[in-house]
């Protein structure tokens, strides 16, 4: 089982205020493993935590593609279930890794467009096979579950899908819209437009973003005919962002800021509970119930699905703290 969740980490460079700031470093990467220091010890006294694998600053999308995703992704086409998690406190390089960026020569790809070239072009050289792709977007904000698909005017309005059970199709959100797709481009359009949408309505209802967590999702159908026999595969892709993690004491939040805090890191500590129970394989109960997140994602946790989870830290040591608290959460779900 616990083959089928890796844990990495990944960390960024220093950014320009940080260097203009002279920003010490706190965190050394080695193999496997990523140390953190309170800044106030010094390197002497590092905490360390052991991962599937770990990226340095100098480390690209690229590879972390080829040597972690590509297999996830080849699974999914093999007709299993697969999740790929970003965690970490805002700053870090959630969407650097996830969407990419525009750098000064060119762009850097993130894993969701790679992800999406590489299904399509292992499905463009399939020859005697039917395949029906849907995608389908939706944003988890305060335990209630919002559809990023829907045209702008609609956003507002729709504002809580339900989650329904049933012992034939599982954990399904009726309602909830989902659009065929036939190349890489029409996903990174669905792509666009419901990480638009996640802003407007963000803005509309005086949230923010980085407080919920979104889920896209790519389903591929594959119908094959051997002799005269027909068979059916099917896999989906979830490809997941989470809120950041940052601790919201140091915000200071309270109110309904900070039931809403609260509901994050149910969401948050519920995955953790999840994937730290599937790792140890020995638990008899997995908590799927405890959380929307959870819930929507039961059928591609645990089994024959695949589950990576990518912990996106800063190198500076006035990110201490929360570097410590990523890395913790990152560690109990490996
Ligand atoms: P998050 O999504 O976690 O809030 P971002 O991905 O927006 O964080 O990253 C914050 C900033 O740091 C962006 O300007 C981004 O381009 C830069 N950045 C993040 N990770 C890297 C990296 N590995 N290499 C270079 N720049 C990075």
């Amino acid at each position: 089982m616990a083959e089928n969740v890796k844990v990495i980490v990944r960390c960024r460079p220093m950014n320009r205020k940080e260097i203009e700031l002279n920003c010490k470093c706190a965190v050394k990467i080695q193999n496997c493993v990523v140390e953190t220091w309170d800044p106030n010890e010094g390197p002497s006294f590092p905490k360390q935590f052991t991962f599937d694998s770990t990226y340095d600053q100098d480390s690209n999308t690229e590879i972390i593609y080829n040597e972690i995703c590509y297999p996830l992704v080849e699974s999914v086409l093999e007709g299993y279930n697969a999740t790929i998690f970003v965690y970490g406190q805002t700053g870090c390089g959630k969407s650097y890794t996830m969407e990419g960026t525009k750098t000064d020569n060119g762009r850097e790809k993130g894993v969701i467009s790679r992800a999406f070239e590489h299904i399509f072009e292992a499905i463009s050289v399939t020859s005697g096979v039917k395949y029906l792709a849907l995608v389908s977007y939706l944003e988890i904000y305060n335990e209630q579950i919002r559809d990023l698909l829907l045209p702008t005017d609609k956003l507002a309005t729709t504002s809580n899908l339900n989650l329904k059970e049933t012992p034939n199709e599982g954990v399904t959100v009726p309602g909830l819209t989902s659009h065929p797709v036939h190349n890489a481009a029409e996903c990174e359009n669905f792509l666009n437009t419901g990480s638009k949408n996640r802003m407007i309505g963000a803005t509309l209802m005086n949230q923010n973003s980085s407080r919920s967590h979104s889920i896209f999702t790519i389903s591929i159908e594959q119908i094959s005919n051997m002799n005269n026999d027909e068979s059916i595969r099917k896999g989906k892709l979830n490809l997941v962002d989470l809120a950041g993690s940052e601790r919201q004491a140091k915000t200071g939040a309270i109110g309904d800021r900070l039931k809403e805090a609260t509901k994050i890191n149910l969401s948050l500590s519920a995955l953790g509970n999840v994937i730290s129970a599937l790792v140890d394989g020995k638990a008899k109960h997995i908590p799927y119930r405890d959380s929307k997140l959870t819930r929507l994602l039961q059928d591609s946790l645990g089994g024959n699905t695949k589950t990576l989870m990518i912990a996106c830290i800063s190198p500076s040591s006035r990110d201490y703290i929360e570097t410590l608290s990523t890395l913790r959460y990152a560690n109990r779900a490996k």
